[in-house]
């Protein structure tokens, strides 16, 4: 069985965002970008799928810059994937589009599998999965916390809001990964070194004939309201009293 992985370039999720002087966006220009945190974990399962001889090859795509094939996609090989497939872009691309980007690559490649982060931290948008699965008719498990492949297909232990779910899907499908479903691997210098030779297939959006035109328009981005300053008080009593100055305690 072939896995899939889509993964995305974002801001490294250690540096501090900084909005735009012109309040268009956020300043991307000359800070870390890195893989996308919960297609770290997605890249992970697919290799441990592998290493579990359930897996044959793991497939990872990305949709972005012509960075993102040293930023992500050789991250991606060096923790295990096989090869990559690079559809360069420099327009931002909408969770809608990728999803239809991403079907067109699941039409070409018959993956038995894929495996997507369930959301992006940049947009924070959810919707790529959900939306893929819906393009091309197959089952999801979002939010996976567990996978296990048995019978004709997988089960899936998703994290809903008033517990755990598992849900069983027939393969082909689409798993969405949460934060606890594994911890993955750093990719080491060595692997990285070698992970230059495993081949990397550069694509543009007018290969597959997809419309990627924005249907959303920014009409502004601004940083959060700043936390004015705290005060100290001297006893439980007078803090009791001042949260009934606020209305918060009676
Ligand atoms: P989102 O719906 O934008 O929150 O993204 C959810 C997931 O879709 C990500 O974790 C990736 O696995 C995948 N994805 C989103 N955008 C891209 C992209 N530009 N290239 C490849 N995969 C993407």
């Amino acid at each position: 069985m072939k896995v899939l992985v889509p993964v995305k370039r974002v801001l490294d999720y250690n540096v501090k965002p900084r909005v735009k002087a012109d309040g268009t966006g956020v300043d991307l220009a000359n800070v870390k970008m890195s893989m996308n945190p919960f297609d770290e974990i997605a890249i992970e399962e697919a290799v441990r799928l592998k290493e579990k001889g359930a897996a044959t090859e793991v497939v990872v795509v990305t949709i972005g810059v012509a960075k993102a094939e040293t930023d992500v996609l050789l991250t991606a090989r060096a923790m295990g994937a096989d090869r990559g497939i690079l559809i360069q872009t420099d327009d931002e691309i909408e969770p809608l589009a990728v999803a239809k980007l991403l079907a067109k690559v699941a039409e070409e490649e018959q993956p038995g599998l894929i495996i997507l982060g369930k959301q992006a931290i940049d947009d924070d948008s959810n919707q790529t999965g959900q939306m893929l699965a819906a393009l091309l008719g197959w089952p999801q498990g979002t939010f996976a916390s567990k996978v296990e492949l048995g019978g004709n297909g997988m089960q899936v232990t998703r994290e809903v809001d008033g517990g755990l779910e598992t849900v069983d899907l027939k393969l082909p499908a689409i798993v969405t990964t949460d934060l606890r479903l594994n911890e993955p691997r750093y990719a080491t210098l060595p692997n990285i070194m070698k992970a230059k030779s495993k081949p990397v297939a550069k694509k543009t959006v007018a290969d597959y004939g997809v419309d990627t035109a924005p249907r959303l328009k920014t009409l502004k981005v601004v940083e959060p309201a700043k936390r004015t300053a705290g005060i100290k008080v001297g006893s439980v009593d007078e803090l009791v009293e001042k949260l009934k100055g606020l209305g918060v305690a009676k």
